[in-house]
């Protein structure tokens, strides 16, 4: 079982990755290509399925708050919105966060509450007043995970850091699989390099990645959608811009653990976000902090135990320390700079550094000193 699901790894200084039943394949990069990365730590998704196969589930519309500054409002993305749940599930409440946040479904089922869930939960609608005052806004948590009791539904069986064995969180993995076994051809194993223009058609250049051979694909239309450092590298490639550094926002986390007065002692069930918290508070920033509860896991009492003391009772702890995870918006965030320093016939040197926003570390403080100060 500890092959199949090897405990974290967890330390002062933090959680290491997360693997998918033991491997570490959607971390794997191509040979092709040589990155190195100045002043920032970051991860790369060459897997199939990318980050997706170890991603956390959450999933949240935009509200107009964040939109007023693009191009594009929510009206928009509704009917986009609509279509991803033709085929992603989803797990969530109507809930008061359906105001700003819609649900894009009238039937939404929700996971089982599990108990510091259900007491969080009644003690901030007791004080919700106090909480709107303060720009806070809460509800269970959206997750493409299948809450049915259907074949792929979850079972509760808490490995959901450590590869689901039900598929019943999203895997674009398995999407594509459906749509392959729906007779579309998926070409696997190449590393695209470029996209050309050529009359009326596009043609895609990339490197079969076990033997470096280069190919050649033609299409009418190509869509690139590889993760923000894969497709940014195909178009500096595709444009040669060679040595001219691409500034990519990034949406900058944290983790802090509340204390929950009251303890709770029950299983290790499910393990991803329990609770949402929207967080639009001018002392803290013009912009929008998205905050995720988690509620007892392998992963925060691995985390726990590194950080307690030996003396102190762990029970005590794991049963009212939680964590929250918060979001920052891309202006309170460092950013990244992607610089394309070379490029062969067959693969590619890329330089990733992190740029620092003065913002950053203050918007963290307020948002954990507002949220330390609910007393629940
Ligand atoms: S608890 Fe997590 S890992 Fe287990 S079935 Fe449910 S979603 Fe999957």
């Amino acid at each position: 079982m500890d092959q199949l699901f090897p405990p974290a790894l967890a330390s002062r200084k933090g959680i290491e990755r997360r693997f998918i039943f033991g491997s570490d394949f959607p971390y794997r990069v191509p040979e092709q290509l040589t990155i190195t990365t100045k002043n920032c730590k970051t991860e790369f998704s060459h897997g199939y399925g990318g980050l997706g196969n170890v991603w956390g589930a959450a999933v949240m519309p935009y509200s107009e708050h964040q939109l007023r500054k693009w191009p594009i409002s929510l009206n928009e993305l509704k009917p986009s919105y609509k279509n991803i749940l033709r085929y992603m599930p989803i797990s969530a409440e109507a809930d008061n966060l359906q105001k700003k946040y819609p649900l894009f479904t009238d039937k939404p089922e929700a996971l089982k509450r599990n108990a510091p869930t259900d007491f969080l939960l009644k003690k901030l609608t007791e004080i919700e007043h106090h909480l709107q005052r303060n720009g806070i806004e809460f509800g269970r948590a959206r997750l493409a995970v299948d809450a049915s009791m259907g074949e792929q539904g979850c079972r509760y069986c808490g490995h959901c850091f450590d590869g689901c064995p039900y598929q019943s969180i999203f895997n674009p993995r398995y999407l594509f699989e459906n749509l392959q076994k729906s007779g579309l051809t998926i070409h696997k194993g190449f590393l695209v390099l470029e996209v050309r223009e050529i009359e009326n058609n596009v043609e895609v250049i990339a490197v079969e990645v076990s033997n470096g051979r280069t190919r050649k694909f033609t299409a009418e239309k190509v869509f690139l959608a590889a993760g923000h450092f894969a497709t940014t590298l195909i178009l500096a490639r595709s444009l040669n811009l060679l040595n001219s550094p691409i500034n990519i926002k990034s949406s900058q986390f944290f983790f802090f653990p509340p204390f929950l007065y009251k303890g709770h002692r029950y299983d290790i069930s499910f393990t991803l976000a329990d609770i949402f918290i929207e967080l639009i508070n001018p002392y803290i920033s013009s912009e929008q902090v998205h905050l995720q509860f988690y509620s007892r896991s392998q992963i925060i009492e691995e985390q726990l135990k590194s950080l307690l003391p030996a003396f102190f009772p762990k029970n005590i702890a794991f049963d009212r320390v939680h964590i929250i995870q918060g979001f920052l918006s891309s202006e309170d965030s460092d950013s990244i700079e992607l610089t394309l320093t070379d490029k062969y016939s067959d693969g590619s040197k890329v330089e990733i550094r992190g740029i620092e926003n003065t913002s950053t570390h203050k918007a963290v403080k307020r948002t954990q000193s507002l949220i330390m100060t609910l007393s629940v």
